[in-house]
């Protein structure tokens, strides 16, 4: 019988979302109220708010349960929580709000109100001070920083009701899975240890090789891609969703995996944004959490297994669900197939890698992509993507 991890510290999911049937009247209730503009970083926690992916988060944090996530990584309450979830709106706009009143979240860029928040708290923070502790570093060159210095002054807390999820269940159809219908989905096939593998790339052999491993200690493995704002370069999800179907439908046992997708938007915070995935991965219903090298991070801001070594600094209990940490994966051609770091003795020479970038190169000039490295069906899907680029 099917038995999963429970959601992170409560009983059941606390999606946010209110039922199809009262949509229409909250929507139209929201547009009397004073609209807040929120950036696509927030639009992606409000709904992972609203599918109950951040339970047992009711809304925005307040000030407390800002300062304990940044710094201790812990909510007012003592509920682990690795990173501020926060709102934020300009100081005209938070002046002309009450504590006590209630305002129609919109999203900025679609312009379409999203729910609505109960002002509980408005209060300033030190931005330097939350990125010191949440991605080790101020340098406003970092993706993550530059969208903290790039926030309102002023922060809005308070529990959100949700009536849209935008245009994600229409655009990912098939891929838009809730916690509650992954949970539903790992019960009807009777799993109840299953690993996630985040990714934001199409998978080549390496990142098959991490999920087969996965799937050797596993029931089942859960596919789970980034679908929020992507960084330049990044291959669109239609095209990467295709790319995992020629690999899966072709070297997977089929009713082991599911592919789906999150709405989540990276903030690049690497260790902490770590702790981060495998918390919701929890509400997913997910035992395990494949952490390779860097997860999350981005340039050369943290060490390649800052990612693994921060799960071993937790109090107890703080998490259910736990790390699989992986070493760097490559194809050995003295080893004669996929290896990594702990289980090849070879050398560089004797290894494939091929960077993210190099890759693109070669397929911007159309250069044999090794079989060693990709699939070719997954290499074909990919050409096909790429010529019609130029
Ligand atoms: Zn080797």
């Amino acid at each position: 019988m099917s038995k999963l991890v429970p959601p992170h510290a409560s009983d059941s999911l606390m999606p946010l979302l209110v039922p199809e049937a009262e949509r229409a009247e909250e929507l139209n209730r929201a547009k009397t109220l004073k609209h807040v503009p929120i950036t696509s970083r927030e639009t992606s926690d409000f709904l992972m708010l609203a599918m109950g992916a951040y339970t047992p988060l009711t809304g925005f944090m307040g000030y407390e349960d800002w300062r304990g996530s940044a710094v201790d990584m812990k909510l007012s309450n003592g509920v682990f929580w690795p990173i501020p979830i926060t709102l934020s709106c300009d100081k005209d706009i938070a002046g002309s709000i009450g504590v006590g009143e209630t305002v129609a979240l919109v999203d900025q860029e679609s312009g379409k109100i999203m729910g609505a928040l109960e002002v509980s708290e408005k209060y300033a923070i030190d931005k330097i001070f939350e990125c010191k502790h949440v991605f080790r570093t101020a340098d406003p060159k970092h993706p993550g920083v530059a969208k903290i210095l790039r926030q309102g002054e002023i922060n809005l807390a308070g529990h959100v009701t949700a009536f849209s999820e935008g245009s994600y269940p229409e655009d990912y159809k098939g891929l838009y899975y809730r916690p509650a219908e992954t949970r539903a989905l790992f019960a009807s096939k009777g799993w109840s240890r299953v690993a996630a593998f985040q990714t934001r790339n199409p998978m080549h052999r390496s990142h098959e090789y991490l999920a087969k491993i996965a799937l050797e200690v596993c029931d089942g493995l859960l596919i789970h891609q980034v679908l929020g704002a992507l960084k330049r370069g990044d291959i669109p999800a239609s095209v990467r969703t295709r790319a995992i179907d020629a690999l899966t439908s072709r070297y997977f046992v089929p009713g082991t995996y599911i592919q789906a997708g999150y709405p989540i938007e990276m903030r690049y915070a690497g260790p902490r944004e770590a702790l981060l995935h495998v918390l919701f991965r929890q509400n997913f219903g997910c035992s395990h959490v494949v952490i390779g090298r860097d997860h999350a991070g981005v340039g050369n801001y943290y060490g390649p297994f800052d990612a693994h070594n921060i799960f071993d600094t937790l109090p107890e209990g703080s998490l259910i669900t736990q790390p699989l940490k992986m070493g760097v994966t490559f194809y050995c051609y003295k080893c004669d197939g996929l290896a990594t770091t702990r289980t090849c003795p070879h050398g560089p020479e004797d290894q494939l890698q091929i960077s993210g970038t190099r890759l693109r190169e070669m397929f911007v000039n159309n250069e044999k992509i090794p079989e060693e490295f990709s699939r070719p069906e997954v290499v074909a899907v990919l050409r096909e993507y790429y010529a019609g680029q130029k």
